[in-house]
């Protein structure tokens, strides 16, 4: 079994799932892979996103009815993936954005090309308000592509971080390929999660990554990575 704690699978939110039929579409490849827990986490960006929490909270039940009626065992969660500004904790207070299926860890994104000296300050504060922040995708970084030890800093500091099934996978290119394998050996990830877009060139199929990291890191790595760890930090029950 399965938990993906990174998705963009409510339809008509951001650039993921177009309508509820590719939303459905989306849910019987998660399904099949054997994921039975898929957290949605639409994109936040400050200043250019119209929803708040509550409205994905909402949009989250639709997916559920919506699937329980298509006999799609799968328990969709909300959650949102938020670029790290510096209005981050005042957005967290005013309900803008949340957390992960209710836990106390939040999806975090950083810029794509760098490490702006902000980051650290806005990651504190969270901290401060008891919010784990956890990074999405790290090793699409560029920073951290030429120096994955810039890892080490955060998981000393309580942060965890999530990679993405197709950086391992290798559609992403070499360079976060190469650093994602660095980052899992070094013991620096906790979560893989699909980060899926669509139905076809980012789809939700955990299969391939898992069977990758089987191979090179071992059955527990893959567990911890893709199910454990998501039990142990964000308390889905794998009953519910
Ligand atoms: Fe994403």
């Amino acid at each position: 079994m399965y938990i993906d704690i990174h998705s963009h699978i409510i339809p008509g939110v951001d650039d993921g799932a177009r309508d509820e039929a590719m939303s459905l579409k989306m849910l019987r490849i998660a399904h099949d892979c054997g994921t039975r827990h898929i957290i949605a986490t639409p994109h936040y960006f400050y200043g250019n996103t119209r929803y708040v929490f509550a409205d994905i909270i909402e949009k989250c039940a639709c997916l559920n009815d919506l699937a329980a009626n298509a006999g799609i065992d799968m328990t969709i969660h909300p959650g949102c993936e938020v670029f790290i500004t510096l209005e981050l904790a005042e957005m967290y207070e005013q309900g803008s954005i949340g957390t992960l299926a209710g836990s106390s860890c939040m999806l975090v994104e950083f810029p794509m090309m760098s490490i702006p000296p902000y980051i650290d300050n806005v990651l504190y504060d969270l901290q401060l308000k008891g919010i784990t922040p956890i990074i999405a995708h790290p090793e699409c970084n560029a920073e951290i592509q030429q120096n994955p030890g810039l890892m080490e800093s955060y998981i000393e500091r309580g942060i965890l971080s999530q990679v993405n099934s197709g950086s391992i996978t290798g559609i992403f290119g070499m360079k976060a390929r190469r650093t994602v394998m660095r980052i899992i050996k070094e013991g620096w990830v906790h979560f893989v999660a699909s980060d899926a877009h669509s139905d076809t060139s980012r789809d939700p199929d955990l299969k391939n990554a898992a069977a990758i990291i089987e191979k090179k890191f071992g059955s527990k790595m893959r567990e911890d990575l893709f199910a454990k760890n998501a039990l142990k930090y964000l308390a889905i029950s794998s009953g519910s």
